[in-house]
């Protein structure tokens, strides 16, 4: 069984680009089927198989199609550079989402201080337009990381259609907007940290990274 399994996509340069599933990974490096494995877009640089192969079950080291087996790949490297993650004169973060407000605001409502775990049932992160958005002749012009903070549903009701000032409400952090770094890069190293440590070490799979169960 493939489900789970991710890859980590590397650039022509070997840097780090996006951590892929298995199976995106395996119609790039098929790329057309009737010329067959091999020809694609990404040279293939670890496979499971290679790896301690005795912590990873037998049927997730190999695909199996009726007529042929391949390795499943843990690492791959594309053939032709593609832009560079950190493309010094790009910095758009992009649009604002919650994902981002996540990772900026470290996974805690701004206002209760509270994390995910610790929650009442029913509760849960939204985007809080801080200066609300009827108060903008755009409302799109309150979409912007500087007037979003992350927080949880019961405090964002509490708040209602008001300032934290307005609903005597204690904002703890400024609402900066954030670099793509944060947003694009922490995930990856921190892939890559846990993959290298995983090579170097062993032990079973670290979650979210390798086969699971
Ligand atoms: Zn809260």
């Amino acid at each position: 069984m493939l489900k789970k399994i991710r890859t980590l996509l590397l650039n022509a340069n070997y840097q780090p680009r996006a951590v892929i599933p298995v199976e995106r990974a395996f119609a790039l490096w098929f790329e057309d089927e009737k010329l067959g494995a091999g020809i694609g877009k990404i040279d293939i640089v670890l496979t499971a198989a290679e790896v301690h192969s005795g912590e990873i079950p037998e049927q997730s080291r190999f695909w199996r199609s009726p007529s042929s087996s391949f390795p499943v790949p843990l690492v791959v490297a594309l053939r032709k550079m593609r832009s560079p993650l950190f493309d010094l004169n790009n910095t758009s973060v992009g649009t604002p989402n919650l994902r981002g407000l996540m990772k900026r605001d470290r996974n805690r409502c701004l206002y209760c201080l509270r994390e995910e775990h610790e929650f009442e049932s029913g509760n849960y992160f939204t985007m809080d337009h801080i200066v609300p958005r009827y108060r903008f002749r755009n409302p799109a012009d309150a979409h912007h990381y500087q007037n979003l903070a992350l927080s949880c549903l019961s405090c964002n009701l509490k708040k209602g259609g008001r300032t934290p000032e307005e609903a005597g409400m204690t904002l703890h952090g400024i609402p900066l907007e954030p670099t793509r770094q944060e947003l694009v890069a922490h995930d990856l190293l921190e892939c890559q940290k846990v993959f290298v440590t995983w090579c170097r070490e062993g032990g079973p799979v670290p979650e979210g990274l390798g086969a699971a169960a």
